[in-house]
C-alpha cells in the first residue's frame, strides 16, 4: 500500500555531529534520502559539490530565489543557505522519506509549509563538549568559532518548536534514537488512513 514519504528536519548547533549522523542514517535506510542544500559559503576541506552542498555565487543564489527554486532559504553567519524544492517534493510524492539538515529558522519555515513534517533537534552531551568539538575541527578562525558558539546558544533556545530531541553522546545512540522516532511517526494512525482502510478496519 502506497504511503507518502515523511519530511524530517534535523537541526543541531554547528559541531554537534549532525552531518555524520545524517549521512549514516541515509546510508543505512534505503527509503530515506538526504536533501542537498545550496549555499554561498566556501567549501570546507574535503567537502564535495553536489554531495555536501551545491556551491553558488551570491548572484546565482539570488536568481534561484527569484525563480522560486527553494522551499525555504536563510542568511546564516553571513552566508545564504537554501533547500531546493523539486527534490524534496518529488521524493515525498514517490514514497521516499527526506531528511533536511537545516538550522532553526529554516525548520520553522518548513513546519509552516509542511505541518506534517517531523522536527528533531540534536544536542551535544554538554556545552563544553560542543566548544571542544568546534575548536577541534580546526577549520575556523577564532572569531568564526565565537560566532558559531553564540549562534549555538541562540539555537538551543528554539528547542520548544521541535517535536523530539536526541542527544549525540555516541553516533550509534543518536542514529538509533532517530530511527525509533521515524518508526513511531510512520506508525501513526493519521498517517496510515489508506492502509487501515485497505485491510478492512472499519473505524466508523
Ligand atoms: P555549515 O556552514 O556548518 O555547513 O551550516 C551552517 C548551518 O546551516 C547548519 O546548521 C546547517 O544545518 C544549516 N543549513 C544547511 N543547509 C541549509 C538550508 O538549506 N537551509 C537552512 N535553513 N539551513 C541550512
Amino acid at each position: 500500500m502506497f504511503q507518502k514519504g515523511l519530511l524530517v528536519v534535523l537541526s543541531a548547533p554547528s559541531g554537534t555531529g549532525k552531518s555524520t549522523v545524517a549521512r549514516l542514517l541515509v546510508q543505512r535506510n534505503s527509503r530515506l534520502r538526504l536533501s542537498v542544500s545550496a549555499t554561498t559559503r566556501e567549501p570546507r576541506k574535503g567537502e564535495v559539490e553536489g554531495k555536501d552542498y551545491f556551491y553558488k555565487t551570491v548572484d546565482e543564489f539570488k536568481s534561484m530565489i527569484e525563480n522560486d527554486e527553494f522551499v525555504e532559504w536563510v542568511e546564516y553567519c553571513g552566508n545564504y543557505y537554501g533547500t531546493p524544492k523539486k527534490y524534496i517534493e518529488d521524493s515525498i510524492e514517490n514514497g521516499f522519506d527526506v531528511l533536511l539538515e537545516i538550522e532553526v529558522e529554516g525548520a520553522a519555515k518548513i513546519k509552516e509549509k509542511y505541518p506534517d513534517c517531523v522536527l528533531i533537534f540534536m544536542l551535544p552531551p554538554s556545552f563544553d563538549e560542543l566548544k571542544k568539538r568546534i575548536e577541534g575541527r580546526g577549520t575556523e578562525k577564532p572569531e568564526v568559532i565565537e560566532n558559531r558558539l553564540n549562534q549555538a546558544r541562540r539555537e538551543i533556545k528554539c528547542i520548544d518548536m521541535y517535536d523530539y530531541f536526541v542527544i549525540n553522546d555516541s553516533i550509534d545512540n543518536a542514529i538509533n534514537s532517530v530511527n525509533i522516532i521515524l518508526q513511531a511517526e510512520k506508525s501513526k494512525v493519521k498517517r496510515n488512513k489508506d492502509l487501515l482502510e485497505h485491510i478492512g478496519f472499519d473505524r466508523r
